[in-house]
């Protein structure tokens, strides 16, 4: 595949782009602004995980496109948006782009040096995400203090494998909420859990799928 546009369609006739806004947000958000430079272009159009630097990896297309369709019904105008564990900065202006100019998108990452590089991939691909507020990209361990006083969010993407799930996350989310998040070993795969907080604040988790990512480190954890 040679474009964004190949890449997508590839990705709608397998079965994993389903819906109109997931298909857009895709497309408008070119894979290979959120690569390495080094990486030769073609690479950035494959559906695997790619290193960004720092020892950490872009994920593949198709689970930035399963996590945007999980959360897409709270992905909608004026949603707000946390993802934990930015990293490329590709999910989270992906998002940006659902959730539009009235919709806020908080990215939090833990390597400072990767949150610089993902605000210059994003402002290569939708500086307007940037100035308009919609995206904010923030250096931080989303298991400290990092965002109090910020929730709640409607929507949650958790980009790195939790032992547990993390309470400090799940008191994060809005009632009528959802959550990604893989959680399990870091020695072997995890469980995408799904988390919805009904009306009434109470919590309901389902296991989708066994994928593999890297952890999500505590603060002061060396990974
Ligand atoms: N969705 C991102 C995934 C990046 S990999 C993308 O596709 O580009 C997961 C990221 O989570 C890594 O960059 C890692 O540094 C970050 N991370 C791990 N634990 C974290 C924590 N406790 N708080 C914030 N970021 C964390």
């Amino acid at each position: 595949m040679r474009t964004q546009g190949q890449l997508v369609e590839r990705l709608k006739s397998s079965g994993v782009v389903k819906h109109a806004d997931v298909e857009r947000a895709m497309r408008e958000c070119d894979r290979k602004h959120y690569v390495d430079s080094g990486i030769p272009a073609a690479y950035a159009y494959q559906d695997s995980p790619l290193p960004i630097g720092y020892h950490e990896t872009i994920s593949a297309p198709h689970m930035h496109a399963t996590c945007l369709e999980l959360l897409r019904e709270h992905l909608t105008e004026g949603a707000h948006v946390l993802d934990v564990g930015s990293g490329s900065g590709y999910l989270a202006a992906a998002m940006g782009v659902m959730v539009g100019d009235t919709g806020k998108v908080v990215g939090i990452e833990k390597h400072p040096e990767l949150v610089e590089q993902s605000i210059g991939n994003v402002r290569h691909d939708h500086p307007e995400l940037l100035d308009d507020g919609v995206v904010e990209l923030r250096a931080g361990n989303v298991l400290g203090d990092a965002l109090d006083g910020e929730e709640p969010f409607d929507a949650i993407h958790v980009g790195a494998a939790a032992s547990s799930l993390p309470d400090v996350l799940v008191k994060k989310l809005a009632p009528g909420g959802r959550m990604v998040i893989p959680v399990g070993s870091q020695w072997d795969y995890q469980v995408m859990q799904c988390i919805d907080k009904d009306e009434g604040g109470k919590v309901h988790k389902h296991d989708l799928m066994y994928v593999r990512y890297v952890p999500l480190t505590e603060p002061g954890e060396v990974w």
